[in-house]
């Protein structure tokens, strides 16, 4: 992420912008890549985030801190959302990342 893209998402951090990954309905999934590898994706499961032809879409995980809204109706903080974006960005991986598991 450039400076520029954290000074932006850190302003919109203090001006009352939503940020998906601040909220409950902003999920982890895995996406299979067959055998034990996969990467991480994210979704809205309250089907907020759509195609134009209506199609779920599901966004990369090291993307997520860029998901911002002026306002949504189904919003649900778990926590403030300028420490929890802070966390989240120094925890992030910097680009798609691909997992093994054994499961
Ligand atoms: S419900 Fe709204 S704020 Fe929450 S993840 Fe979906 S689009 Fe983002």
């Amino acid at each position: 992420m450039s400076a520029k893209d954290e000074a932006l998402n850190e302003e919109a951090a203090t001006s009352g912008k939503i940020y998906c990954a601040n909220c409950v309905h902003c999920k982890l999934v895995r996406e299979p890549l067959g055998g034990v590898r996969y990467s991480l994706r994210v979704r809205c499961d309250a089907g907020k985030w759509r195609k134009k032809l209506g199609e779920e879409k599901i966004y990369k995980y090291f993307t997520v801190a860029r998901r911002s809204l002026d306002s949504c109706d189904a919003y649900e903080p778990m926590g403030d959302p300028k420490e929890f974006i802070k966390d989240l960005k120094k925890n992030l991986p910097i680009k798609d990342e691909i997992y093994t598991s054994r499961d």
